[in-house]
């Protein structure tokens, strides 16, 4: 077969590993995953009751333009409905960016570590791929990333807060920068945790777009919201951007129920608010423990934390496993001797750092 040749070496996306693998693998019972920086409370009990209850419309396609959420996100966030355009997840809003603006005649400026679709995605569409690490404290190198675009540059991407570090651009920077990067450079401002900050620094990257048409930000229901199983997201931007990208977009991208799901969702901001209280007393948890044991953890403004292990990640993640406790291994994300740990609840963090505290004792082994 006459396969893209770009497609040579690329592999398949690597979740972390399932509940179930996890349980089969070892012989266990109880498994707390906390791998993927998915919503341990679940979502509003609004929503719910409404998935209980929906008697839905299956034979028929869903609603292509999604008028209901549409309507109901726009009224929240004031903005036009033609600013907005949906994804199945914000990872197809990355693919239909991608394919929209990028081809063999173009760069992409990213930092790394990030989020590694933005790569994956510009590969495929056979782009040259300029990574600008992130600086020594891990936040964006602002800088680097402006020198780093030319005339060929389609798409700069930020992630804030960045996965995997969770370090936010605060906005004053982020304007100073957008000011400076050329009008055809699209810039994408990845908010995928966008609920969960509380530095004031952070302000709302929303009101960039405003003055701003070459910004275009990325949202999800995937994380706070506790929708990640319906592939919800959605991206916010000028009408001229969206329109551009629109005719991209598979006609019938997001279901029924994801739709519907999302809109009940939006409107119960007390869970959204209980989420990022808990969240916060969950990040003091892995904080407290770093500290009491001289590991570095960098002030995250996500659900999740990156935690040092003085030793090899990989090893140290499959200690935890064994355990019962899926967490990622920075050793594949970017941040080596780091593990990428997702704030549970409160039971599920202090057993993990239980199980965390006893592998330390015991020694990490060395990358
Ligand atoms: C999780 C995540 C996404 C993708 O989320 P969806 O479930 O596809 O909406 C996008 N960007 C970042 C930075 C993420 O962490």
């Amino acid at each position: 077969m006459r396969w893209n040749p770009r497609l040579e070496g690329m592999r398949a996306y690597e979740p972390g590993k399932t509940i179930g693998e996890v349980k089969r693998e070892f012989g266990l019972h109880r498994i707390v995953k906390l791998a993927s920086n998915e919503n341990p409370f679940g979502c509003s009990g609004k929503v719910k009751k409404f998935i209980a209850e929906a008697g839905l419309e299956t034979a028929l396609y869903p609603d292509g333009y999604a008028t209901e959420l549409r309507e109901a996100l726009s009224s929240k966030l004031g903005v036009g409905p033609r600013q907005l355009l949906f994804g199945g997840g914000s990872d197809e809003l990355i693919v239909i960016i991608s394919r929209a603006l990028l081809s063999e005649s173009d760069n992409t400026v990213m930092p790394w570590p990030s989020f590694p679709q933005y790569r994956h995605n510009a590969r495929i569409q056979g782009a040259e791929v300029r990574e600008v690490p992130l600086r020594e404290d891990f936040s964006h190198d602002l800088d680097g990333m402006l020198k780093a675009i030319d005339k060929k540059t389609s798409i700069v991407w930020l992630c804030t807060p960045n996965n995997p570090t969770g370090g936010i651009i605060p906005h004053e920077e982020l304007k100073a920068f957008i000011r400076k990067v050329p009008e055809h450079v699209l810039v994408i401002v990845d908010n995928a945790y966008h609920e969960f900050v509380t530095d004031p620094a952070y302000g709302d990257p929303l009101d960039l777009t405003e003055d701003f048409p070459n910004v275009l930000v990325l949202r999800t229901f995937s994380k706070a919201y506790g929708l990640a199983a319906f592939r919800v997201g959605y991206a916010i931007g000028s009408e001229e951007v969206i329109a551009k990208l629109d005719p991209v977009r598979p006609p019938f991208n997001t279901n029924v129920l994801g739709q519907q799901a999302a809109a009940r969702a939006l409107d119960d901001q007390a869970f959204i608010e209980s989420t990022r209280q808990q969240n916060e007393s969950g990040k003091d948890q892995y904080t407290r423990f770093a500290e009491a044991h001289g590991l570095t953890c960098p002030r995250s403004e996500a659900n999740f934390v990156l935690m040092e292990v003085k030793g090899s990640a990989d090893a140290a993640a499959d200690e935890l496993l064994k355990r019962g406790y899926i967490v990622r291994s920075g050793d594949k994300l970017g941040t080596p001797g780091y593990l990428r740990i997702t704030v549970g609840s409160r039971e599920d963090n202090e057993g993990l750092l239980a199980a965390l505290e006893e592998m330390l004792a015991q020694g990490v082994p060395e990358a």
